[in-house]
């Protein structure tokens, strides 16, 4: 392996930091020990002798990830443990997951919702939301998770773009987010309520519980197949109206072999991945993978709160941890002290996805967690990983590492629009270190099917071969990709092409700053001017002193593409799933409209 060369013209310390070697002891336990080998060999075909497939032929998410266990010597390992807000702890081994899974699917199919009918589901993180999924899959219906925190018009849209004929939901949720736009849904026949609603009002909804109680235990699986719809994922929405992309059954041969991979994650591990199911990352690795696996997954009810989540990962004794930059920005905001006396001894392995990790925060997880944060890449769209920094692997901090065997990525030439130039549907790879857009060659199981009613959309997304993914990227001479930024988000200064990624985490190397926003404000001359909006740490005040003094930081670290305003705020705006909209600060700073809030953190 070459020595890392720090990439890109306007880096200056950002990507130059040292590689992080880790011990040939780690090494070699690892899953994947020699990537280039395995690169060399892997093929999707071979991989599928991994998969049980149905008795009797056919391919079903549910049974690789609960029936195949329970009917195995695995039955009695608890595969959910789910630990409520209020402190209570429950645990669902895998025969009794199977068990109620089958009784959910024996509920939905007496109720007349049949294969390739939408089913959305709106809950909590609680067993009932795992059960209803994975039953649902057993019934061959094609799931669609919507997260609990949305409001009735996000739901209302959801509802209404899947056309849904089921629903599940609790009490609560359902008076607060779908009695208002009830009357708005005329295709959802059914609203089956986890708990027991008691006004039923003039439709038809059922107790669930009491329903449960009385169907049988045993199920057979619908006989899907590996191109048979399953999931249906809303996209985030971070740059605009978000986007229903479907996945097929067959996706569940890349969430597994994917989370063997790239979570380094096996057999008797205790996984912990903080996404909500209501996203695809929550769904693909926080329910389908580890269970495909035969992990236990952890499923924690409560929101955020960095002693609670240091407790559980010690508590739960976390061997593997799945969570976001935002989250590990937010435990570092709280400082290097809290997690003292925590005993992460247990924990292997921390990876993360969803947005750029800054270099500062895969450092600061080796100094004070024991192990570096390995970042991963991948969309909604590609339904499981594709790029990785592994486990075996040399950590570049502020990569998103490499292109898991059985992916082939690229970076390609960009046009005037600054997306992939297309000429007669044919397409030119950008060189080694240069911006490009990254692409993904098409044939990886997981790759979304259709974007939900907008098929048009769908077939813009492919060119020359390649699937195109809206990001931009650099790949050094090794293979290591770069996050450069969306597409839309780049900024144009004076003849740079800057990355709020690049300049964002220049900034969070202050000790000041815990998280950073940046975009491009319109300017005469320059074109753009890069502006930052900046959230301080806890113990240190806004003043004009300490603005000049991140000027100045700034301008040492990045030279020409430093912000040139910087702005003290209390808080910037995140999607549901976790990521700065930074559409919306730009939106926000320029007088426009907002455009699609319906993943706004706090909006209702
Ligand atoms: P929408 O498509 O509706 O605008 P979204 O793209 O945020 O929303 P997701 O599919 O949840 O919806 O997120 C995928 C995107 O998240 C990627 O395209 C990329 O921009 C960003 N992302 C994911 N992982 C990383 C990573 N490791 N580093 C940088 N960015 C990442
Ligand atoms: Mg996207």
């Amino acid at each position: 392996m070459t020595n890392m060369v720090p990439v890109g013209a306007s880096t200056s310390g950002t990507f130059g930091w040292t590689p992080i070697e880790k011990p040939q002891s780690e090494r070699a336990l690892a899953n994947l020990v020699d990537y280039d080998r395995a690169c060399r060999e892997f093929s999707w075909e071979h991989a599928r002798s991994e998969l049980a497939g149905l008795p009797g032929g056919g391919l079903n998410i549910a049974y690789e990830a609960v029936d195949r266990h329970a009917e195995g010597p695995a039955a009695q390992t608890p595969a959910l443990r789910w630990l409520s807000a209020a402190g209570g702890e429950v645990v669902l081994t895998y025969a009794e997951l199977a068990a109620a899974t089958n009784r959910f699917a024996n509920v939905l199919q007496g109720l007349g919702i049949g294969r390739g009918e939408r089913i959305c589901v709106l809950l909590g993180r609680t067993p009932e939301l795992y059960i209803a999924i994975l039953g649902a899959l057993k019934v061959g219906c094609v799931v669609s998770p919507l997260f609990s925190a949305f409001g009735p018009e996000p739901v209302r849209q959801r509802l209404a773009i899947s056309e849904a004929a089921a629903l599940v939901t609790s009490t609560a949720l359902y008076r607060k987010k779908v009695a208002p736009i009830r009357a708005e849904v005329p295709a959802l026949r059914t609203v089956l309520i986890t708990d027991g609603l008691t006004e039923t009002g003039e439709m038809y909804v059922d107790d669930l519980a009491a329903a449960m109680a009385v169907a049988s235990p045993e199920f057979r699986i619908a006989r899907t197949g590996p191109d048979d719809p399953a999931l249906l994922h809303f996209t985030s929405g971070t740059t605009g109206k978000p986007k229903g992309a479907l996945h097929v059954h067959g996706a569940v041969l890349a969430h597994r072999v994917t989370a063997r991979y790239a979570l380094d994650l096996r057999v008797g591990d205790i996984f912990w991945c903080t996404a909500d199911p209501g996203w695809v990352t929550g769904m693909s690795y926080g329910v389908i993978a580890p269970l495909c696996l035969g992990a236990t997954v952890i499923s924690d009810e409560a929101e955020f709160d960095a002693r609670r989540w240091y407790d559980v990962l010690t508590a739960q004794r976390v061997s593997v941890w799945y969570t976001a930059p935002t989250a590990l920005r937010m435990l570092m905001r709280y400082g290097d002290r809290l997690p003292e006396g925590t005993d992460l001894s247990p924990l292997r392995f921390i990876t993360s996805v969803g947005e750029p990790l800054n270099p500062e925060v895969v450092l600061w997880g080796e100094r004070v967690l024991g192990h570096p944060v390995h970042d991963n890449w991948w969309q909604t769209e590609t339904g499981a990983i594709m790029i990785a920094n592994l486990a075996a692997a040399q950590v570049r901090p502020g990569s998103m590492g490499r292109p898991l065997p059985g992916v082939e990525a690229t970076t390609l030439k960009r046009g005037q629009d600054g997306r992939a130039a297309v000429v007669a549907d044919s397409v030119t790879p950008a060189d080694p270190g240069e911006v490009g857009e990254l692409a993904l060659r098409p044939g990886w199981p997981s790759m979304f099917r259709e974007y939900w009613g907008e098929p048009e959309r769908y077939e813009k997304c492919f060119a020359g071969g390649w699937y195109l993914s809206g990001d931009l990227a650099r790949r050094d001479a090794d293979g290591y990709y770069w996050f450069v930024g969306r597409a839309d988000d780049v900024i144009k200064s004076a003849g740079h092409l800057v990355g709020p990624f690049e300049v964002e985490s220049a900034l969070m190397e202050h000790p000041a700053i815990a998280e950073a926003g940046v975009i491009g404000t319109p300017d005469p001359v320059a074109g753009e001017l890069v502006k930052a909006f900046v959230l301080l740490r806890p113990g240190y005040q806004a003043s004009e002193e300490l603005r000049a003094e991140l000027t100045a930081f700034g301008r040492k670290a990045l030279g020409a593409v430093a912000p040139k305003q910087i702005e003290f705020t209390e808080s910037l705006p995140h999607t549901r799933s976790g990521k700065v909209m930074r559409r919306l600060l730009k939106a926000r700073e320029l007088g426009l409209p907002e455009g699609d809030t319906s993943t706004l953190e706090g909006a209702v």
